[in-house]
């Protein structure tokens, strides 16, 4: 019982659960208790020839436990040599090390993991379970994976829409037709898979802090941040390109501060521009000419310039998530009569997910989200049009 326990109920050698047959399912106790320094001094016990008491051989220090097919292995007469004393003793002692660590962990610590992969441009970036899991061990997180979606997490998977890839020789407007039939499959995935997934999660009570990956077209992101359930602590994780990886390098130095400016001022009436300058800059020629003559708004970092590996650290957006969240609180006392506002984001893409996040439907103006294609900025995407 005690080197059950000791051991999480795992083979030491090679991890299997030993309650439940891995063909039937059914709950099974598959675990042996296998000595380490033989049962016996008899030269048929595998490791008995080792000094070691009587009684101290049947001993819990003394023994391991393994699957039926380790415990084979490490008696045969063949691997003797391999399976030496000192060896099992280290790996029982790294095994129920292992098993005191993880089980320490508590629910507080753990953090369910939802990742979005699509692609921008063609290009797709390596996100799996793995790399995820790296990245919210680096901060003290536990990664869970919910149980009836185990393999993967949960897991948003638009790599196989079609209508993915734009055509680089279609003009802006074709473009932004096209994409139109992938973002409405796109928005209806992402919405399925948070809405039953995630909330069945949350109202089980068994998600208590979220942990959100998204590498995908940018208006998808913000709508990925605008169905996220805000009653649940959330971590946004960036994929930092000097080190093609998602955990949050070891960046020292203070956070990145951000501002939010009057770029036009014009008075606001039921339409104004937000021009989101961060992981790059949108020069005023590019504003659409349509919308030109409206009030707009400038968001931008402070003391240095934009750059596409701009939040190095989890401070920095969460600095930019609470100029965002400030600034479309502003909105509500400067601009009341605000209905609609045109989003031309040049943004990381967390910071996309964060400005989705900040955003309520009931409170604030409905979010036009823009998106680079063919050179020009086009409306793609709509997100948070308060319910009638
Ligand atoms: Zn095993």
């Amino acid at each position: 019982m005690e080197l059950w326990v000791r051991s999480g109920g795992r083979c030491a050698l090679c991890n299997t659960y030993l309650l439940e047959g891995p063909l039937s399912g059914r709950p099974l106790s598959l675990g042996e208790a296998a000595h380490i320094v033989g049962q016996s001094t008899d030269a048929r016990s595998p490791r008995g020839g080792h000094a070691l008491s009587p009684v101290l051989r049947g001993n819990v220090d003394n023994l391991i436990l393994l699957c039926p097919r380790d415990h084979a292995e490490i008696d045969a007469q063949g691997a003797l040599d391999v399976f030496t004393v000192e060896r099992l003793r280290r790996v029982k002692q790294d095994h129920e090390d292992r098993i005191r660590h993880v089980t320490g962990l508590g629910q507080d610590r753990t953090t369910t993991v939802v990742r979005v992969l699509g692609s921008v441009h063609g290009q797709a970036v390596e996100l799996s379970q793995d790399a995820a899991a790296l990245a919210v061990t680096a901060v003290g997180r536990f990664p869970r994976f919910l149980n009836s979606y185990a393999r993967h997490g949960i897991e948003v998977d638009l790599q196989r829409i079609l209508g993915e890839f734009c055509d680089p020789s279609q003009d802006a407007q074709s473009a932004a037709a096209s994409s139109r039939s992938y973002y409405e499959y796109a928005v209806r995935a992402i919405g399925d898979v948070l809405r039953h997934q995630l909330r069945e999660g949350i109202e089980r009570g068994v998600v208590q802090h979220v942990s959100v990956f998204g590498f995908a077209r940018l208006p998808l992101l913000v709508y990925l941040g605008s169905v996220l359930d805000d009653t649940v602590p959330t971590d946004v994780y960036q994929r930092h390109r000097p080190e093609q990886s998602w955990t949050w390098p070891a960046e020292t130095g203070s956070a990145t501060a951000f501002t939010v400016c009057v770029d036009q001022d014009v008075p606001a009436d039921d339409e104004a521009v937000v021009v989101m300058n961060v992981s790059g800059t949108i020069a005023r020629h590019e504003v659409p000419a349509a919308l030109t003559a409206l009030r707009r708004y400038e968001i931008s970092p402070v003391g240095r310039s934009t750059h596409p590996d701009i939040l190095r650290q989890q401070a920095s957006l969460q600095s930019l998530e609470t100029t965002m969240r400030g600034f479309l609180a502003s909105l509500e006392t400067e601009a009341k009569t605000l209905r609609r506002l045109h989003v031309l984001p040049a943004l990381p893409m967390s910071a996309a997910v964060a400005l989705g996040r900040t955003h309520h439907p009931q409170v604030h103006p409905e979010l036009v989200i823009y998106e680079r294609l063919a050179g020009r900025y086009v409306a793609t995407l709509e997100v948070g049009r308060a319910a009638p």
